[in-house]
């Protein structure tokens, strides 16, 4: 079945793309079929606004494994589009998809559109300074960051179709031997409602405190500029924003002691309030802020945790 594809091995960013597809689908008047490797997720896809759900099934439980198998199975439908979600799996998937069907790929776009005989889609580019705008000729694959959309609401049961493929995906070249997952410490700050985010104005890792006592008294998540966790080892790898590290969008960010270069504010300008805290008043991240506290963190953060905990 032509049309407009969507393939995540997350059921929650299969849900983000179909918001991104089900606009697509109002200009392109094409169905939207959602690849899944579970069939748990197929009736709420279906519920959420897919035409037809396509389990796809094979005996290598690896996404990536699947890209061939599915490459074969696009080519055949002469699909015309595939919205990946851009995890590293996803990227990885895309990637070897793209290369089977000699398509183009777009990766990390922000935005999808309909342009006749492409697809127009925009992305950050020289580190988040500017917005480049491209047309992938059909068919086009495109990845999109998690968290892009909002998932798609839940329609109610719609007249969709599930369908199962078994597709032949074992690798012999490729064993997995191991599997160590990454142990986090704490919550997932991509996916916080509020975050609390430190830079280079701190001046000793035993100052987090402050931040700590901020973070418990607004109930956030402590993020951190690259400097803290790479060079200083003070906070996790994992708790690092910007375009190297995590992209947060939560109601509230605070930024304490962070100038604002760009590299970190791509990481944050999504985020619906956005407060900083720096004794420059002429730092950059004044700029990005919707409030700006010009003053020593070391003052400021227990004025202001004093006061969220009232
Ligand atoms: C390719 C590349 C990728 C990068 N990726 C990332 C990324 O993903 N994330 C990231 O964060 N960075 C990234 N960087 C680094 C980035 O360019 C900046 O160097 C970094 O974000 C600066 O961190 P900072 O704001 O903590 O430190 P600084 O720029 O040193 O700023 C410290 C701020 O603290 C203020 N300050 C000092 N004392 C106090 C006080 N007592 N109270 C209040 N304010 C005070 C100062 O006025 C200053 O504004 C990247 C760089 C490159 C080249």
């Amino acid at each position: 079945m032509p049309g407009i594809w969507i393939y995540s091995e997350d059921s929650a960013i299969a849900r983000q793309l179909l918001t991104a597809g089900l606009d697509l689908k109002k200009t392109m008047n094409q169905p939207i079929v959602v690849l899944t490797l579970s069939a748990e997720d197929s009736q709420a896809l279906i519920s959420a606004g897919a035409d037809k759900v396509c389990i796809v099934k094979g005996t290598n439980p690896w996404p990536e494994s699947y890209a061939n198998a599915v490459a074969e199975l696009l080519d055949k439908e002469a699909v015309n589009v595939l919205l990946v979600g851009g995890t590293m799996r996803g990227k990885d998937f895309a990637a070897k998809v793209a290369a089977s069907l000699k398509a183009g790929l777009v990766t990390d776009a922000l935005s999808v559109a309909y342009a006749g005989d492409a697809i127009e889609t925009t992305r950050l580019v020289y580190g988040g300074v500017a917005v480049r705008t491209e047309a992938v000729a059909l068919p086009a694959l495109v990845t999109i960051p998690p968290r892009t959309f909002a998932e798609a609401a839940d329609q109610g049961a719609g007249p969709g179709e599930v369908v199962s493929v078994e597709v032949a995906n074992d690798d012999e070249r490729v064993s997995v031997t191991n599997v160590c997952p990454i142990v986090r410490q704490g919550a997932d700050i991509a996916a916080a409602d509020r975050v609390v985010c430190v830079g280079r104005g701190l001046n000793k890792k035993e100052d987090l405190a402050l931040v700590e006592a901020l973070a418990a008294a607004v109930g956030a998540e402590i993020g951190c500029t690259r400097g803290i966790s790479e060079d200083y080892h003070w906070l996790p790898n994992e708790r690092y924003i910007g375009i190297s590290g995590q992209k947060v969008k939560p109601e509230l960010y605070i930024g304490m002691g962070i100038s604002g270069q760009v590299q970190h504010v791509v990481g944050v300008r999504d985020s619906k309030i956005i407060v900083a805290i720096d004794t420059n008043e002429k730092a950059p991240f004044f700029e990005a802020a919707d409030y700006g506290i010009v003053g020593d963190l070391y003052e400021v953060v227990p004025l202001l945790t004093k006061a969220m905990q009232k």
